[in-house]
């Protein structure tokens, strides 16, 4: 919990529309952050100044995601949304904090958690500023998650014993509760295959995780990361129930994080989009404004289609990510919308900075700031290189499965993409086989999922969205996917050179 007191001027939450809740929340973030965003060694704190934070979290942001009958507004996906929409839009570290709190502890814990104990817990979100977050990854078991190395152990009276070393989690020593992923020990020492989570309480003496180190991240400057010593001891009540596997409640849990992706990708793609096209308009070359440029268009049109994507995840997710959907088997959407997105706010973040020219370059210009704040999205959550890859295979399967092994006959017929393929028909017109290469694995997910995202943008078009930006964007993915069936056409299979130190330098052949 980052601010010391406990919150007394709490606004009301409750008992408000949607768009007064969020109005005025919008409206304090952009009076603090117009002056945070004044002070440039702000930039390089390992935290928000605790009077802004305490401000922020007095309109209970939280609320959105915690169920109306332990208090909050109803969990409503929509809601979560918006807010994360809200906050990313003046920044990134403060969105993935909601992000973090919402997909990776209240949801889940909502579902999962005790009965008795949801009452208790979710008060304190609700008056007491309490945070939440999630560990999984270890040092040496980070996208092979699966084989964590944290073990319990259930003692005669029913309370488990948990051990282990996790690392990078996001509030590290600041979260008041965590969700620790643990495999079942058996008496023999071996590690069961399944995953369980279970719920702790910083706060007590026997349940408090050390925080061993903490780590100079570079972005993401007001969240804390580090190293997790876990030797703790806790009631039975403490661990989530799966309806089925543990696993399954893991991937239910990861797959709505990775689907509410957008709501935290949104607000800085369209801050990215209003600042270039403010730069562009006023900054003057040779006489006339940036936007002179055919390649300044370009970008902008880019950073636009980057948002109408956004637009079209953000509508999509709000439809099917509430807590009482399973989603353990929602991977195809999950891995397109995070790989997507994530890599949506490195490019704008990076076009951004290109177009401010050298003033870009400063700590105080966003774009910069961006780039390192957005760059681990493409990384924790599963590297976006192995959901691309899980995304083909999965797709692959449902093909071999349906004896279909034409890639556009396929997604013509599938529900995810059936609206789009057709305008994709000239790239995805091939035949596909098993046993593929990694790299055109990963290629062939990026092109699906370029599909997929077509057909929510049009779906997006359909319930009313700016036809124009509908069509830049449609062009947009249609450059994208021509572009990557090219290099799947042509792609080579080079293998890194072993020898690369040998005769490898150029200044010593010359004569
Ligand atoms: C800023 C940040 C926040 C994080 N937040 C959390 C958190 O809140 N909770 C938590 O538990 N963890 C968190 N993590 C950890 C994160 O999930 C892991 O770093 C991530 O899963 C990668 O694991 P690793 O670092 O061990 O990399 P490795 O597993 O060593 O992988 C290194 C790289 O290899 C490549 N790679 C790996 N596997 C494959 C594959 N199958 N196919 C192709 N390429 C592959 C990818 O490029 C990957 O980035 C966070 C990490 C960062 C940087």
């Amino acid at each position: 919990m980052q601010p010391t007191t406990a919150s007394t001027e709490t606004i009301d939450y409750k008992n408000v529309s949607f768009d007064k809740f969020i109005g005025d929340f919008k409206d304090t973030l952009s009076e603090l952050f117009a002056e945070y965003d004044a002070k440039e060694h702000h930039f390089t704190e390992r935290k928000f100044p605790d009077k802004m934070f305490k401000s922020i979290m007095d309109h209970v942001p939280l609320s959105v995601a915690i169920p109306s009958q332990y208090g909050g507004r109803g969990a409503n996906p929509n809601e979560c949304m918006s807010l994360l929409q809200a906050a990313s839009y003046h920044s990134i570290p403060l969105t993935l904090i909601f992000g973090i709190n919402i997909a990776l502890f209240i949801e889940p814990f909502a579902k999962y958690g005790s009965e008795t104990l949801k009452p208790e817990i979710f008060n304190k979100f609700l008056t007491q500023q309490h945070m939440g977050g999630l560990m999984i990854t270890e040092p040496a078991h980070g996208s092979d998650a699966l084989n964590m190395k944290t073990a319990y152990t259930q003692n005669e009276d029913g309370s488990y014993k948990i051990k282990g070393t996790k690392h990078w989690q996001g509030l590290t020593g600041l979260a008041d509760y965590w969700l620790v992923a643990a495999r079942k020990q058996s008496a023999s020492g071996a590690l069961g295959r399944d995953v369980d989570l279970f719920m702790t309480i910083d706060g007590l003496p026997e349940q408090h995780i050390e925080v061993t180190e903490l780590y100079n991240n570079n972005g993401l400057y007001p969240i804390p990361y580090g190293k997790n010593e876990i030797d703790i001891q806790l009631p039975e009540s403490q661990r989530l129930i799966p309806e089925t596997t543990g696993i399954k409640m893991l991937m239910d849990t990861l797959h709505r994080s990775r689907l509410q992706f957008p709501g935290m990708a949104i607000g800085f793609a369209k801050r990215a989009l209003d600042e270039a096209t403010k730069y562009c308009n006023e900054r003057m070359v040779r006489g006339n404004s940036l936007l002179q440029f055919d390649q300044i268009q370009n970008d902008l049109v880019r950073l636009e289609s980057n948002f109408t994507i956004c637009s079209s995840m953000c509508y999509r997710s709000s439809a099917f990510t509430s807590i009482e959907e399973d989603l353990a088997l929602a991977g195809i959407e999950a891995n397109t919308f995070k790989a997507v997105v994530s890599d949506i706010m490195q490019e704008s973040a990076q076009i951004l900075m290109q177009l401010q020219g050298g003033k870009g370059y400063l700590i105080k210009s966003l774009g910069s700031r961006a780039i390192l704040d957005s760059r681990p999205f493409q990384i924790f959550e599963g590297p976006n290189d192995m959901l691309f890859t899980q995304l083909a295979e999965m797709m692959l399967k449902k093909m071999f499965k349906m004896k279909e092994p034409n890639l556009y006959e396929f997604m013509s017929n599938d529900s995810l993409s059936s609206y789009a393929a057709e305008l994709f028909k000239e790239n995805i017109n091939i035949s596909l086989e098993k046993g593929l290469p990694q790299r055109k694995l990963v290629l062939l997910g990026r092109t699906m999922a370029k599909v997929i995202l077509a057909h929510n943008v049009i779906t997006l078009g359909h319930s009313g969205f700016n036809a124009g930006m509908v069509s830049n964007c449609i062009d947009q993915l249609k450059t994208d996917v021509a572009n990557l069936m090219n290099t799947y056409q042509v792609g080579t299979m080079s293998m890194p050179t072993e020898t690369y130190q040998e005769s490898s330098s150029w200044n010593d052949l010359l004569a």
